[in-house]
């Protein structure tokens, strides 16, 4: 086989995503004034036309960082030296962001998870009817954990919040399910919510989001972590060099406003519900590929597996990371692979974005090639199943 590779290397690593050529093209500008009229113009639809993503009304501010920045703004805003925070653990992410929250001078209450199921309200009234004293201040939840597949019900963890009666925040990390899953941030009470620009936004890294509820943005002013980028209260104005700290990303934002115009072109339903059907396909060839016993969905309970990313453990004696290898260099299909515990165990489907059937069905035959190729056993015929579902034949 020859080192030179033609045709499309297929991205399905569980962000960034695909990147539309509209968004690419949108961004190909020369710089301009971002002080000047026309761009802070569009700069200032970006900030309205986002709450709709979030669906809130609340403000949200905007970083010229990553999600790792957004996890730390969420915190630093809204909280104090030796707060206490509830942690449940779904997988990687919720652990980081637990040790970030830690070297903030945060006290972490731990929930413990197994990484293969999603949060159990039930564990996190009870956690929260035990603290008597009011120790806890914010419950930090991730909604799909991109390192575990896992999807965990945000109305579910508000209703334990509310049985409690516990007035602590309640900070969602969407970073991996906004434009991807249903997320109703004001309906379904959530104080802060986050997110990144290259997962379902489509977007290339580098604009991080907080969405604040009125309580985060009360709460904001007797925080006391030191902070100073982050500020929110700096940065409710309309001043373009103020509400960016410094020079606005002016790429990034003529690519978001693409973005918002074709999520809203497709609409935020119909975006959900292509999510669910692309995921559903992947679905229906992983059930084939596991069912000779062996491979296994990571995400032991159905109704938890997200419609964002699908991990996948491989038999005992083989390595996910081969599997990930021939995919990416033999057939061109980019996956993640297992981060953590689950290294060497799992690889990882990224379907959030910009994607279609075909997209969808290359990258499933792409895998279900490098599986045979290294004969991992597995159940043959995952991309006809696929097929068969999308047909509903
Ligand atoms: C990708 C991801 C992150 C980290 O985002 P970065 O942009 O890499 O900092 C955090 N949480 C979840 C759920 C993610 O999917």
């Amino acid at each position: 086989m020859s080192d030179v590779k033609r045709g499309r290397e297929f991205l399905h690593t569980p962000g960034p995503t695909n990147i539309p050529d509209r968004i690419l093209n949108a961004m190909h500008q020369p710089a301009v004034d971002f002080t000047a009229l026309p761009f802070v113009e569009m700069t200032r639809s970006c900030f309205e036309d986002i709450k709709h993503v979030f669906q809130t009304q609340g403000p949200v501010f905007m970083y010229a960082a990553n999600g790792h920045g957004a996890w730390e703004a969420a915190m630093s805003n809204t909280l104090s030296p030796g707060d206490h925070i509830l942690v449940p653990e779904t997988g990687n992410f919720s652990m980081k962001w637990g040790m970030m929250a830690e070297s903030l001078d945060l006290v972490i209450e731990h929930l413990p998870g197994d990484w293969r199921h999603g949060i159990d309200p039930d564990a996190v009234e009870q956690h929260l009817r035990d603290d008597d004293e009011g120790r806890i201040k914010a419950v930090l939840m991730v909604h799909v954990d991109t390192a575990s597949g896992v999807i965990s019900s945000v109305q579910a963890i508000r209703r334990a919040m509310d049985n409690a009666k516990h007035g602590a925040l309640f900070m969602v990390d969407t970073i991996a399910s906004l434009a991807t899953v249903e997320f109703q941030m004001d309906d379904w009470g959530v104080d802060v919510a986050l997110a990144a620009s290259q997962k379902g936004l489509m977007c290339p890294p580098g604009i991080g989001f907080t969405a604040c509820s009125d309580k985060a943005m009360h709460a904001t002013q007797s925080a006391r972590l030191p902070r100073n980028y982050w500020d929110w209260r700096e940065r409710m104005t309309d001043a373009q060099y103020i509400r960016f700290c410094g020079t606005a990303p002016i790429h990034m934002l003529y690519g978001l406003r693409e973005a918002l115009d074709m999520l809203a072109e497709e609409g935020f339903a119909q975006v959900v519900a292509r999510h669910h059907r692309l995921a559903s396909a992947i679905r229906a060839a992983v059930d084939v590929w596991c069912s000779q016993g062996g491979m296994a969905y990571n995400a032991l309970i159905p109704e938890q597996r997200s419609n964002s990313i699908t991990a996948i453990r491989v038999p005992t004696g083989y390595n996910a990371e081969e599997v990930r290898t021939v995919a990416r260099e033999r057939y061109q299909v980019a996956m993640g692979g297992g981060l953590e515990q689950l290294k060497g165990d799992v690889f990882r489907i990224g379907h959030m974005g910009d994607l279609n059937e075909p997209m969808v069905l290359g990258a499933l035959a792409g895998i279900e090639a490098a599986l045979q190729y290294l004969d991992v056993p597995h159940g043959r015929g995952g991309v006809v199943a696929a097929i068969d579902y999308l047909t509903g034949t």
